[in-house]
């Protein structure tokens, strides 16, 4: 009998809708959470119709959680009935390669359990995200909501937070740098705001003219319309550091030679079909660097929400009933996103679903 009930996707081409699916029972280790709010991420729809040729169907997406503990398993410590807590993008991991036992559980290398589409350590069965009115997850994957920080608020940076923080951290971003974010969506946004808040100098370059009086209110001191080739051409050669959230194929030269000797550019987005390879000479002639980053450790995790309650942050964010899931994936393609939607989970049982 099932016991759970959210929005799934049955299918690359369907629209998400009602499901009802098995959870498990809390173990001893599990914490048991009445999810509250959940973000909606780009991952969630390139998931949700199979762009990235992974998806185990059907799919219940969602991985920026925030909800109240309903129940604590017998040996787990860490919280209790009634604390607001937050489920990232992971709930499972080895727990033992070198990778997990740094911290670093993103990274494990015998791959991750994800909070939606699996495959859970042991079974390989699939998982069902945050899409839904409650998750069962082992206390070591549970995060500590800071009591300064709005829930609906904080729900995205279980994701788009940490995305971002980690290579910003890892590159070790601050004062005396000139730091360029590229797209103003989820993640872009809050990469303006974390990089405002650890001191760096932040150009923000956006598709979207309509986007340049917001971006410069969360803290860019530049925005730059990327399709404005003179004023793409200010920046050339300035910035140490870029981290590019954007979600579709683009020419990466155009950023690439906005970096100084030895920058580095970090991609975060993640689209379904490759970029056009940028050019060679545009790295070797200037030393510059092209990586990748995959959102952060739990330790990590934990620390940005306490970064972002000590530094007043939140993400921006327009609520929607659940049953607006597949507008506001629509929505998302066309780029019209202020800069989060969240899910009220209070919502998922609403008459008019579909
Ligand atoms: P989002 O809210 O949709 O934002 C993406 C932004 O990219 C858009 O708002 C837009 O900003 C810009 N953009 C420019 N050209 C675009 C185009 N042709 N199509 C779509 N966007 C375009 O998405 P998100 O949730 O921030 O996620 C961004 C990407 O990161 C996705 O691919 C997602 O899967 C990936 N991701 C990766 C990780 C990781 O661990 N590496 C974690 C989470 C998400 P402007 O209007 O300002 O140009
Ligand atoms: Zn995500
Ligand atoms: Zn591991």
């Amino acid at each position: 009998m099932p016991n759970a009930f959210g929005y799934a996707a049955t299918d690359a081409s369907a629209p998400l809708k009602p499901f009802s699916f098995e959870r498990r029972e809390p173990g001893p280790r599990d914490v048991k959470i009445k999810i509250e709010w959940c973000g909606v991420c780009h991952s969630d729809l390139h998931t949700a119709r199979g762009e990235w040729g992974n998806t185990l169907y059907p799919s219940v997406p969602g991985h920026e959680i925030i909800g109240v503990v309903t129940e604590v398993g017998a040996h787990a410590t860490k919280y209790k009935v009634d604390d607001i807590v937050g489920v990232g993008c992971m709930v499972d991991s080895c727990r033992v390669c070198e990778s997990c036992r740094s911290g670093l559980e993103q990274y494990c290398e015998t791959g991750f359990t994800g909070t939606y589409n699996g495959p859970e350590q042991g079974t390989g069965a699939n998982t069902f995200g945050g899409y839904s009115e409650s998750i069962v997850v082992d206390e070591d994957f549970v995060l500590r909501i800071p009591a300064g920080l709005d829930p609906a608020g904080a729900a995205p940076l279980l994701c788009a937070g940490v995305t971002t923080y980690s290579p910003l951290r890892r590159w070790r971003v601050g004062p005396g740098q000139r730091v360029g974010v590229v797209g103003l969506g989820g993640l872009g946004h809050m990469a303006v705001k974390l990089a405002r808040a650890m001191g760096a100098e932040v150009v923000l370059f956006t598709t979207s003219p309509e986007k340049v009086s917001d971006g410069q209110e969360m803290g860019a001191h530049e925005v730059i319309v990327s399709k404005d080739a003179a004023a793409m051409a200010t920046q050339r050669g300035r910035l140490d550091f870029i981290l590019n959230t954007v979600a579709a194929p683009h020419n990466l030269d155009a950023y690439l030679e906005l970096l100084g000797r030895d920058g580095t550019m970090v991609l975060v987005g993640a689209p379904a079909s490759p970029h056009p390879s940028p050019t060679v000479f545009n790295l070797i002639m200037k030393r510059r660097q092209i990586a990748g980053s995959l959102i952060g450790g739990i330790a990590e995790t934990q620390e940005m929400l306490d970064f972002c309650a000590e530094h007043n942050i939140i993400c921006e964010i327009e609520k929607i009933p659940m049953r607006q899931i597949n507008e506001a994936y629509e929505r998302m393609l066309r780029g019209d996103v202020h800069y989060r939607f969240v899910i009220d989970m209070r919502s998922l049982r609403d008459e008019d679903t579909v």
